[in-house]
């Protein structure tokens, strides 16, 4: 009889008190401080744009490589109505893939990104998982609305939790600049009509006057350039020109305007003539055409600029076979004699009355130099070379070296190439 009666009274004083579950998803509990959903953007409520500036840090150091960002030039920075040189264009986080980790936040250097600390945040069931890729609207939609109210940030987690343990006052979040609070002052500036973003700067004074002309913004391009960048497109348009010298082609206008501009000896040696000392103007952005400039000498064969291209092709060639053992072809060697090519001479050629006459007569040719030199290093190898491939063949046809032979390759300090070797 006593334990039906205790029976009862548990039942009874179970039917009597408080539920303990609560009705969701119409009744929420409140999350607690530390707990974080999914990363989102921020809105910067003063100068009525995102904080990020798609700088791809936290992409690099996503683990599970589930964001994209991409950056453009930011439209108000000339304007003057913020500080920010770059934006963010698109950004798409895959909420699918996101394990929570927290490390893109803690790695943006510009508070752009937190964790949604709302119960929005974490209500996220779809049918389909591909409708878990957020796009920058999405990302940005708690943080504009207003409805993130405390972004969760390492910092200021680790300092409240901190507070909290203490028992001192929750500190405020260093960050302010996307909460709620900034939200609201900005929507009480538009109401009083004066725009939502903060004036900071003054506009830039835009220095071209017409964009529509490339070879105007080529002149204030180099009107505006430092020594260094003057150096660096020197650099390139020389070595585009020596390519193009090379393969017997023409040098573009274009291009002897920029050798002109950045000063380049190349120029000269172009165009024979000094380089411009005065800007060019826009109008008259090609270089005249001088009688050695390209357009004059374009029929001309035997331009100088021309003979020069063949001999250096033909010296690069002939530098191939030495490389490779290789006997250097008649037709190369008639043109490295056609061409005046100091390779001539030094590959057993016969020197051409006029390169003989050009050593006589230059005085900086002195014996000394190793174009004069029969026993310059570079004439000491091809000789070398020479021999040695002279060996290899005999053995390969099975014929002894002549002692002659081999006493020449061991006075130019060659090997003496054995059977063995050979095979
Ligand atoms: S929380 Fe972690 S997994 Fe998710 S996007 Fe950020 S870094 Fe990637
Ligand atoms: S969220 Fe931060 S780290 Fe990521 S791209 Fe934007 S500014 Fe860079």
């Amino acid at each position: 009889m006593f334990g039906i009666l205790k029976g009862l009274a548990t039942t009874f004083s179970t039917f009597t008190r408080q539920p303990v579950t609560i009705e969701y998803p119409d009744e929420k509990r409140d999350l607690p401080e530390r707990q974080r959903s999914f990363p989102v953007l921020t809105w910067d409520f003063d100068h009525d744009e995102p904080f990020c500036t798609g700088c791809n840090i936290c992409v690099r150091n996503c683990p599970v490589d589930c964001m994209t960002a991409v950056m453009q030039d930011n439209p108000k920075h000339p304007e003057g109505t913020s500080d920010r040189r770059k934006i963010v264009d698109k950004f798409w986080i895959d909420y699918a893939r996101c394990m929570r980790c927290n490390i893109c936040v803690e790695v943006c250097p510009f508070e752009a990104i937190v964790m949604d600390n709302n119960w929005s945040g974490h209500e996220h069931s779809v049918f389909d998982r591909r409708d878990l890729h957020k796009d920058i609207e999405d990302l940005l939609a708690s943080s504009k609305s207003g409805e993130l109210s405390r972004p969760f940030r390492p910092l200021d987690s680790i300092n409240l939790n901190e507070a909290v343990a203490a028992g001192e006052e929750t500190p405020e979040a260093t960050f302010v600049a996307a909460m709620p609070k900034a939200r609201e002052e900005q929507i009480q500036r538009i109401e009083q009509g004066l725009g939502a973003a903060i004036q900071e700067r003054e506009p830039e004074v835009q220095t071209t006057t017409s964009a529509s002309s490339e070879s105007s913004a080529a002149e204030d391009d180099f009107a505006g350039l430092s020594e260094r960048k003057l150096r660096a497109r020197r650099m390139k348009a020389e070595r585009e020109a020596k390519a193009l010298l090379e393969k017997n082609e023409e040098v573009s206008q274009e291009l002897l305007y920029v050798l002109g501009r950045t000063e380049s000896t190349l120029y000269k040696e172009i165009t024979g003539e000094d380089a411009p000392t005065t800007p060019v103007s826009s109008s008259t952005t090609a270089v005249e055409p001088s009688p050695a400039s390209s357009n004059s000498d374009a029929g001309d064969p035997n331009s100088p600029r021309k003979i020069r291209a063949r001999r250096m092709r033909a010296e690069r060639t002939a530098r191939e076979h030495i490389e490779k053992s290789e006997e250097v072809p008649t037709e190369l060697m008639a043109i490295l004699r056609d061409t005046e090519s100091s390779m001539y001479a030094e590959l057993g050629g016969t020197e051409s009355p006029q390169v003989a006459e050009n050593k006589t007569s230059n005085a900086d040719n002195s014996t000394e130099n190793s174009e004069g030199n029969a026993n310059s290093p570079r004439k000491l190898r091809a000789r070398r070379m020479r021999a040695e491939k002279e060996a290899r063949e005999l053995l390969a046809q099975g014929e002894p070296i002549p002692e002659e032979l081999v006493e020449r390759i061991k006075s130019l300090d060659g090997t003496v190439p054995s059977a063995e070797s050979s095979t």
